[in-house]
């Protein structure tokens, strides 16, 4: 079928293919465990390739790169990529709801196709559908700096420049405790400057306010 082409990959047992295309709100047996045993092996193999072919980039930046591949907006695209959407089996409610839960379900059925083809004939299959299926992001891998959060990169660049280390500090919390909003204060020494940053979580307004400094010291010298 025309799945099997744009994976690359013929399956010997077809109903496996099924399977992985069967979420469960159609059907009992469905996608669920060969997700699982997917996500594994896709998380595995981009870290193998990641391992190898940069050997100059630590622990922290693997896995900032890993997780800018591996995650469930890349597959959606993959998964659109392959339109998967005509072919994965929907019970009647799920039909309708379309939206993002759809989106989720692109991109789990791409890894439950991944954990497919390692059922129906093996790891090295199933990893070589990785590489397939990955091939063009990692050959266009983002500039390491890029992919960082701004905590990270602020504390680097202070570090750079041998200045103390940026404070954080919560200033109010408003807000329902389901619907919180966190202001943040992200002060320096040297420049003596503070910002603000405000998130749904402390860590979103630490990183709001670490993002404002950062630009606020594009314009300073350091
Ligand atoms: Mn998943």
């Amino acid at each position: 079928m025309a799945l099997e082409k744009a994976i690359d990959y013929s399956f010997n047992n077809k109903s496996l293919l099924q399977k992985a295309l069967t979420h469960r709100s159609y059907s009992r047996d469905n996608n669920e465990r060969l997700e699982f045993l997917g996500d594994s092996i896709l998380n595995f193999k981009i870290a193998a390739v990641l391992f190898d072919y940069h050997r100059d980039v630590d622990e922290g930046d693997l896995s900032r790169l890993r997780a800018h591949l591996v995650n469930k907006a890349s597959l959606v695209t993959i998964g659109k990529q392959l339109d998967l959407g005509q072919h994965i089996r929907l019970g009647g409610g799920e039909l309708k709801s379309g939206g993002w839960r759809r989106e989720s379900i692109i991109a789990d059925a791409v890894e439950a196709i991944i954990g497919a083809v390692y059922k129906d004939s093996g790891i090295d299959n199933a990893m070589q559908l990785v590489i397939h299926l990955y091939k063009q992001r990692l050959q266009n891998l983002p500039d390491l700096q890029q992919i960082k959060d701004a905590k990270t990169r602020l504390q680097e660049l202070l570090q750079a420049a041998n200045k103390p280390l940026p404070s954080y500090a919560i200033i109010s919390v408003s807000g329902k405790a389901h619907q919180q909003l966190f202001a943040v204060e992200c002060a320096l020494e040297q420049p003596l400057h503070s910002c603000r940053g405000s998130g749904k979580s402390r860590r979103k307004a630490e990183q709001d306010a670490a993002a404002k400094m950062l630009n606020f010291l594009k314009n300073e010298e350091l």
